[in-house]
């Protein structure tokens, strides 16, 4: 169960959490079209706290927005700010926020006509997103038996409500047949992402992910291509197989949620050693210092904030 706060942003105030309702007919619950974020912010070793990329996330949002024709009735900049004041009304000075726009009741049928653009913004405590010690131990992991969106069917580079429906069936079925997550290949059957989170395979020191075509373009994904290239790593954007995971000596999930997940069995075959590779332990490492404002290096990633 999510851990209730004491407000939600809506539509430019913030109203109490049991108070943040909307009405059956709105058009996003029967037809999907609403447009959202996962955004992380970290409490920092000094006391302080910091957004992690808050503007990336909010031009996305608004990107997002723009491939399906909504427009979000606020700024990108009121948006940032309403979501420090959300943490601040709820005194987060750590914590998951969730920016959602959507379209309100009025017209129905697929055409929303001119049915408002509604936006709330909901913040709460997340833990680990993959399982309680999947950070250290690593995580079991399917390949899907559903494909991954082509690219012409749904808008896969935004990140729209709809295109979960395709999240949650792979998600359930993975759970259902006991594994941690799933995998999901594209329509020409390589390995394109999971759930909610991007992949990373390291072979030989090196590491590959694959290119932006059916994948959203995950901000902790770049964070660890620049990370990992600053560290002296070849990282190559390239399409792989399932097989050249299986054969792979480490691999990983990442992600906002996610942070940065090992993977230490696929499809039954193991992983490397079987546990969080030595390559991937750094990455996760350097990862959080970066977060948290440990490695200065990135400070222009923390949007600093406070309660
Ligand atoms: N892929 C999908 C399908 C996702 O939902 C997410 C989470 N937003 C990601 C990748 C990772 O993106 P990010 O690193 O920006 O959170």
């Amino acid at each position: 169960m999510i851990q209730k706060t004491e407000n939600i942003w809506f539509d430019g105030q913030l109203v109490p959490w049991d108070e943040a309702r909307v009405h059956v007919l709105t058009h996003t619950l029967h037809y999907g079209v609403g447009v959202f974020e996962g955004i992380r912010s970290y409490k920092c070793k000094d006391g302080t706290s910091a957004l992690f990329r808050l503007e990336e996330h909010v031009e996305r949002l608004f990107n997002s927005a723009r491939t399906v024709e909504m427009e979000i009735p606020f700024t990108e900049e009121a948006i940032c700010q309403a979501i420090v004041d959300t943490l601040k009304a709820n005194k987060m000075d750590q914590g998951y926020i969730r920016p959602l726009a959507f379209i309100g009741d009025g017209a129905m049928g697929v055409h929303p006509g001119e049915n408002s653009i509604r936006v709330i913004i909901a913040t709460w405590p997340w833990g680990t997103y993959l399982g309680e010690d999947a950070l250290q131990s690593g995580i079991r992991v399917r390949t899907s038996s559903f494909t991954r969106h082509h690219v012409n069917v749904m808008m896969t580079k935004a990140k729209v409500a709809g295109n979960y429906v395709n999240s949650v069936l792979a998600k359930r079925e993975a759970k259902a047949d006991g594994y941690d997550e799933a995998l999901m290949l594209d329509v020409d059957g390589y390995v394109s992402e999971a759930t909610g989170e991007n992949i990373f395979l390291v072979k030989h020191g090196k590491l590959k992910t694959p290119p932006l075509g059916s994948i959203l373009g995950g901000i902790t994904r770049d964070s660890i291509i620049t990370m990992a290239r600053d560290m002296g790593y070849e990282v190559t954007e390239q399409r792989f197989t399932r097989d050249e995971l299986y054969m792979a000596d480490e691999a990983f999930f990442c992600g906002t949620a996610a942070e940065v997940t090992p993977i230490r069995e696929v499809d039954r075959r193991t992983i490397g050693q079987g546990k969080a590779g030595p390559n991937t332990l750094l990455f996760q490492s350097e990862y959080f210092k970066i977060v948290r404002g440990e490695n200065m290096k990135y400070a222009e990633w923390l949007y600093d904030y406070e309660i």
